[in-house]
């Protein structure tokens, strides 16, 4: 059996060439896949019984989804899915006005262990395939398809952006992170615009390096967190590997390749980052850049060694990087409430 969802475009012109199906017909079985959701492509309408058995073999495998949380504050959706060995991962729909983002996990746990997030206490057990991320989003979508009711904000029954930013450091599974984007970004299928993808890093400097080679331009947010480079060593480990000073040039590169602003992320904990000087800090280290940051207070969770800072320190350290020109915005992460926030994600 071999999952359509894990074949590039190219992959699957080649093998169904192979089989005697026309170029003209491969790409309305990637219509039909993607747009039309159909899982079984050797159904498809005009091809003859010869081509469809030809097909027997061609199937869309995807997770299944085990349960489902929704957020009573924003209308959030934590799915709990299974992949093929049984193991877990989360995925997360946000709806917004005019968008549905999905947060796709792109590795069963993560082996960087930042100190604040739960997916980091599960340490890795392995990553996804192209087909188990790739199927996040058919999954979904299908799900979305077969749902009656409405969201609040959108009446969208299609993903629309999608953000790496779920289990997993997305840039330890970069094979199969970037033949996920091609497939997601092709244009006989999903079409997804790159600027609509986004790839989340803990400073990853060799996957960034290699990101920007690969040309996809797709956004790139860092999760920055904290100025000092033994305090972030401390707070995300991988900044002993790749320390700030190289990951943020890096960055800077390539937002210029992209011709599009770098988004960082920066979350405030209590105690740790969020003093008036921290601000200074960050805004002296952004200074001459046209990077855009997310100030995103902490999300807690049991057993947690951090705090989320009052509204108030919050609020002041905006106003001291409004101050000095740096453009940022207060995000408050949906689903807090079903433990679908960022740092949130974990399983047992
Ligand atoms: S924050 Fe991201 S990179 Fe760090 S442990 Fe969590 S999932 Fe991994």
């Amino acid at each position: 059996m071999t999952n359509f969802l894990s074949q590039t475009r190219e992959e699957l012109i080649r093998a169904l060439d192979g089989l005697g199906i026309s170029h003209n017909h491969s790409k309305l079985l990637f219509n039909q896949v993607y747009r039309d959701l159909k899982r079984f492509p050797g159904d498809s309408p005009g091809l003859s019984k010869k081509g469809k058995d030809k097909l027997r073999n061609l199937l869309v495998q995807t997770p299944n989804i085990k349960s489902l949380k929704t957020s009573q504050e924003d209308q959030s959706i934590k799915f709990i899915v299974a992949l093929g060995d049984g193991k877990l991962v989360e995925t997360v729909l946000m709806p917004e006005k005019s968008r549905l983002t999905l947060c796709l996990s792109s590795q069963v746990g993560c082996a960087q262990r930042c100190t604040f997030c739960h997916t980091g206490r599960m340490g890795l057990a392995r990553n996804l395939t192209v087909g188990e991320i790739v199927g996040q989003v058919f999954l979904i979508n299908e799900w979305l398809e077969n749902q009656k009711f409405e969201f609040s904000s959108n009446n969208l029954k299609k993903i629309t952006n999608i953000v790496f930013m779920g289990m997993g450091e997305p840039l330890d599974n970069f094979e199969n992170l970037v033949r996920s984007i091609k497939i997601l970004t092709d244009p006989w299928g999903l079409a997804l615009p790159p600027r609509k993808i986004a790839v989340s890093t803990a400073g990853h400097l060799d996957g960034m390096v290699k990101l920007q080679k690969e040309d996809l331009k797709v956004s790139l947010a860092l999760s920055l967190h904290i100025i000092d480079e033994k305090k972030r060593s401390k707070l995300m480990p991988i900044n002993k590997r790749y320390p700030l000073s190289l990951v943020i040039d890096q960055a800077k590169k390539y937002s210029k390749a992209i011709n599009r602003a770098v988004l960082i992320q920066y979350t405030l904990f209590s105690g740790v980052n969020d003093s008036p000087m921290d601000a200074v800090y960050l805004s002296n280290f952004l200074k001459n850049t046209n990077f855009k940051v997310n100030l995103i207070p902490f999300n807690s969770f049991d057993n947690s060694n951090f705090q989320r800072p009052s509204d108030e320190q919050l609020i002041n350290f905006q106003s001291i990087l409004i101050k000095n020109n740096i453009r940022s915005m207060i995000r408050y992460s949906k689903g807090r409430d079903i433990g679908a926030a960022c740092g949130q994600l974990a399983l047992q």
